[in-house]
C-alpha cells in the first residue's frame, strides 16, 4: 500500500536537510516517519552526528534480532526500539551523537519533542546488537518500562569484554586524568564495588570515574564526588575489617548518584541533592543499617 506521502518521502531521501525543515512538527514527522528513512549527517568538530527515522523497517528487522542487515543507522536503531516499547506514541526525533566521555557513558534526554542521545565514543563501532541493547535500555529507563534481560545481558557482556575494558583504560590514561587512584584498599576494592553497584542499580550505564580511598582517615567528609576530576573519593576510615560492606557500598552508591545527577542551579541556589537524587537513594536496600553504622562511627 503506497500512500502518496510514501513515494514522496522515498524520493526525497538524499535531499536530506530540507526535508527535516518541511516536516518540522512532531505529527508531520511521525506521519512521514511511518514510511521512510530520513537522515541528516553533519560533521561538527569531527563528531558524527545524525538525525533520522525509519520505523517502516520495523517489521523486517524486529523479526530477527540477530539479523545482520548492513548500515542500520544509529537513529534508526533508536526508532525501532522506541516502536517496540511504545507502539502507538508519537515518534520523537532522535539526535544521536558520540562524545569523548571518559568512561563508557551514555545519556538520553527529551527536549521539545526531540530525544538527545549521547554515547561514549568508545561505543563507536560496537556491534549492532550492543547498540540495540543500549537503545533499548536507555528508552526503557526514560519511559519507565521493564528492561528486557536479553538486552541487559548483551550490554553487560560487551562492557565486560576485555577489548572494551582495555580500551577504556587506554582512553582514561591518554586523556590525562591525574590518577592518584588507590582504589584497591586493604579490605575493600572500590572499583569492584563500583562495578557491582553499577550493574545492580544503574544497568551498567554509568561510566566509571577515578575511584580512590582518601589519603587520610577523614571523619568529617566521608566521601565526595569531584566533578572537575571525575573522581570519587571515599574516606580511608572505612577501609577496615570491622566496616560492613554495605557501609562502603552505600558511600560509593551515594557518590554515584552525584555522578548521575549533576549539581543544578535552582533559583540561584545550588541543588546538590535533588528530589530525584533523594528518591533514588531510597533504593539502597540497607539504609537503616547504614544509618545505624554511621551514627556509631
Ligand atoms: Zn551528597
Amino acid at each position: 500500500m503506497a500512500a502518496p506521502e510514501c513515494v514522496e518521502a522515498v524520493q526525497a531521501i538524499g535531499q536530506i536537510a530540507s526535508l527535516c525543515l518541511h516536516f518540522s512538527t512532531i505529527d508531520d514527522w511521525d506521519r512521514l516517519a511511518k514510511f521512510s528513512t530520513i537522515e541528516s549527517g553533519t560533521n561538527r568538530e569531527g563528531n558524527f552526528h545524525l538525525t533520522a527515522s525509519s520505523p517502516a523497517l520495523l517489521p523486517v528487522l524486529a523479526s530477527d534480532p540477530t539479523t545482520s542487515t548492513p548500515a542500520l543507522r544509529l537513529p534508526d536503531i533508536f526508532c525501532i526500539e522506541y516502536r517496540r516499547l511504545r507502539p502507538r506514541a508519537p515518534m520523537p526525533l532522535f539526535d544521536v551523537s558520540f562524545y569523548p566521555f571518559t568512561g563508557v557513558n551514555t545519556t538520553i534526554r527529551l527536549r521539545d519533542g526531540k530525544a538527545f542521545v549521547r554515547l561514549s565514543d568508545m561505543l563507536e563501532g560496537a556491534p549492532e546488537s550492543v547498540t540495540r541493547a543500549i537503545a533499548h535500555i536507555l528508552l526503557a529507563k526514560l519511559y519507565r518500562k521493564p528492561i528486557e534481560p536479553m538486552h541487559a545481558n548483551r550490554y553487560r557482556q560487551h562492557l565486560g569484554s576485555t577489548s572494551v575494558v582495555r580500551q577504556a583504560e587506554l582512553v582514561r590514561r591518554s586523556r590525562g586524568r591525574k590518577n592518584v587512584s588507590t582504589a584497591q584498599g586493604h579490605y575493600y576494592d572500590l572499583e569492584e564495588i563500583f562495578d557491582h553497584l553499577n550493574r545492580e542499580f544503574f544497568h551498567g550505564l554509568l561510566g566509571r570515574p577515578v575511584l580512590t580511598w582518601s589519603a587520610h582517615s577523614a571523619r568529617r567528609q566521608l566521601g565526595h564526588y569531584d566533578a572537575a576530576h571525575n573522581t570519587i573519593v571515599v574516606s580511608r576510615v572505612f577501609d577496615r575489617l570491622e566496616t560492613p560492606r554495605y557501609a562502603v557500598e552505600y558511600l560509593v552508591f551515594h557518590e554515584m548518584l552525584h555522578l548521575k545527577h549533576p549539581v543544578r542551579m535552582r533559583g540561584g541556589r545550588r541543588c546538590v541533592h535533588s528530589r530525584e537524587f533523594q528518591q533514588e537513594e531510597k533504593m539502597f536496600p540497607q539504609m537503616e543499617k547504614v544509618k545505624e553504622f554511621l551514627k556509631r562511627l
